[in-house]
């Protein structure tokens, strides 16, 4: 009596548990929880804990899905805290009032967008809805050695991709010759000069607190002359200053570069163009006159806010309420075009959408769907505090959309061959899916059979084993393959359930993408294959679909020249 207790108790606990961290019960909080539980009915640890280890194995070999699917019929008031939905919306804005909030996100194309981009681009976006307001998507295209025409492009599709839809999209480059107005007005009032000074005397006169010759000697008509001169002709050299603040603590102040000259051909402009205004002038310009209204930037740019304020009061401009968030960092991964690049340049990715980056060509192609990036980002929220974050959120987020959504087949890892011996020929039909919304697949099974090496292995002759959705069979002979014979059709409780094919198999070769990073530095073993069988009835999903192998997890289906490969999302 007492031991059916146990076994029920530890059941529900461990269920519990293994839905709350994964789909993994951890076997000591379980065991605090029974011991607990049946503390009342006399039961004594003794008597508990040997029962546990079996349970707890036997629960965290299930899917999350069916784990969930059990104890919603066994106690479902143990569901209760795991099942209220949490309500992932923003708070509000400052300062915002409903159909009057403008946003915009500002990405420079030269490359292909991550997801720190996805962060900032969804809370952008987000809200302008949430306001009813405006979204600008906004090419901050003004450095024409980094900005490639097909980035514009590529970028808009990784947005749409994403589900994140603008109202209206600009260039900052089409705007060059308002910037240059403005930097005119800046010379007029002084509040702004060339320099002629090496960029070695620049950089000592910001260290040092001290203003040059230039800034005394030629504001006004001599430094609009000299300005004009630098916009005729790229050889005349110099920089455009603002005559800022060069004993400030905040070294960001100590006259700052507003514009300089960069030769190189533009993606849009072509050579029209040679002086360029830099982030700081350029930013604060656009987010003013755009009328954005809730401009957000990350957190590193916070020393850099004075020199936005400044620019925007000297020039009598509308002084937007600039927002701040973190700069998202994933453990492990790229999150920078900055990091990423390089690894491109060097071979040690195949590219932009390599599996194991985060841009989002890379998450897409490893089976991380638009909705999970944007609820993952939505859960972070944008607090300012700077924080490492860990990537099985992501996929956390991600399985939990996916299983009750994708196809689920059988996938055999290391294949061993089990032979069953008055093997009785059988059509079954198995449901993809166990909530049966999805149809079923069809499969003729004769005597052989691959089941995978680890179970195989667990095996010993007179095992009884249930190939899932068929029979059960029993282990008469071990080794290099397995022999058994038929033992019945009736589900045997307990029995160890194997994912199984027959020899109507399709060979799959999974890629498991790891951690590009270790300790800050490449990791050469970063990228791992699985090879296997799946069932035949696996052609039928078209390319790109993802699916779910059971027990071993959600895996993207690909064309790769002529082959099908499996990427490995998660578990
Ligand atoms: P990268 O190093 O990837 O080039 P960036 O900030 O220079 O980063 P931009 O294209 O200039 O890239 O960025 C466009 C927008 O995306 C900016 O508003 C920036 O703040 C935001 N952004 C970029 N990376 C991240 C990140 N890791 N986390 C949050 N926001 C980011
Ligand atoms: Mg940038």
């Amino acid at each position: 009596m007492s031991i059916q207790k146990i076994q029920t108790e530890a059941r529900k606990f461990a269920l519990q548990n293994a839905i709350l961290f994964n789909g993994k019960a951890n076997e000591k909080a379980v065991t605090g929880k029974v011991i607990a539980a049946l503390k009342k009915d006399g039961i004594t640890p003794t008597e508990i804990i040997p029962v546990i280890t079996k349970v707890v194995t036997q629960v965290n070999s299930m899917s999350i899905h069916d784990q969930i699917m059990e104890l919603t019929s066994l106690a479902p008031e143990l569901l209760q805290r795991e099942k209220k939905e949490r309500d992932f919306s923003l708070p509000p804005l400052p300062f915002a009032e409903k159909g009057k909030v403008i946003t915009r996100f500002p990405p420079e194309p030269n490359g292909y967008l991550h997801i720190g981009h996805a962060k900032a681009a969804i809370i952008d976006y987000e809200y302008a809805r949430m306001y009813d307001g405006k979204f600008i998507l906004r090419f901050d295209d003004t450095n024409p050695e980094n900005a490639h025409l097909d980035f514009y492009d590529a970028q808009k599709e990784d947005l749409h991709w994403l589900g994140v839809e603008w109202d209206t999209e600009y260039h900052t480059s089409d705007h060059l010759e308002m910037h240059y107005k403005l930097a005119e007005q800046l010379i007029k009032q002084r509040d702004a000069y060339l320099c002629k000074c090496t960029s070695e005397m620049i950089r000592a006169g910001r260290f040092n607190g001290k203003a040059c010759d230039c800034r005394e000697d030629r504001t006004g008509e001599e430094a609009l002359d000299l300005w004009n001169d630098m916009l005729a002709n790229p050889e005349v050299g110099g920089i455009f200053r603002l005559h800022g603040e060069m004993e400030s603590d905040n070294t960001a102040m100590r006259d700052p570069t507003l514009f300089r000259v960069i030769e190189a051909k533009h993606p849009l402009t072509g050579d029209k163009y040679h002086v360029w205004p830099t982030y700081d002038f350029a930013g604060a310009v656009e987010d003013s006159i755009s009328g954005v209204t809730h401009p957000f930037r990350t957190k590193e740019y916070e020393l850099r806010d004075a020199v936005y304020f400044r620019i925007l009061s000297l020039l009598n401009l509308r002084i937007p309420h600039l927002m701040e968030f973190s700069r998202l960092s994933i453990e492990g991964m790229p999150v920078s075009k900055r990091k990423i690049k390089p690894l491109i340049e060097q071979g040690l990715v195949t590219g932009f959408d390599d599996v194991r980056l985060p841009t989002l060509r890379g998450l897409k192609r490893r089976g991380i769907v638009p909705e999970a990036i944007k609820q993952f980002v939505l859960q972070q929220g944008f607090s300012k505090v700077e924080s490492v974050v860990n990537f099985s959120l992501v996929e956390s987020v991600n399985r939990k959309y996916l299983d009750s959504k994708v196809k689920r087949y059988y996938f055999v890892p290391d294949p061993v061959q089990l032979s069953v011996e008055d093997a009785p020929k059988k059509t079954v039909k198995l449901s993809l899916h166990p909530d049966g919304t999805m149809g079923e697949r069809t499969i003729h099974t004769s005597s052989t059979f691959f089941i995978p090496k680890e179970d195989a292995q667990k095996m010993k002759i007179g095992d009884i084993l249930r190939l899932k959705g068929l029979y059960n069979v029993k282990i008469v002979k071990t080794g290099d393959t397995l022999t058994g014979a038929f033992a019945g059709d009736e589900l045997i409780p307990e029995t160890f359930k194997i994912q199984w094919t027959t020899n109507d198999y399709i060979p799959l070769k999974i890629i498991v993408p790891g951690f590009i990073f270790k300790d800050e530095a490449y990791n050469p073993d970063s990228l791992h294959e699985l090879q296997g069988y799946v069932e035949k009835a696996i052609l039928g999903i078209p390319f790109g679909e993802i699916v779910q192998f059971e027990r071993v997890g959600f895996v993207r289906l690909e064309k790769q020249k002529n082959d099908l490969v499996g990427i490995f999302a998660h578990k």
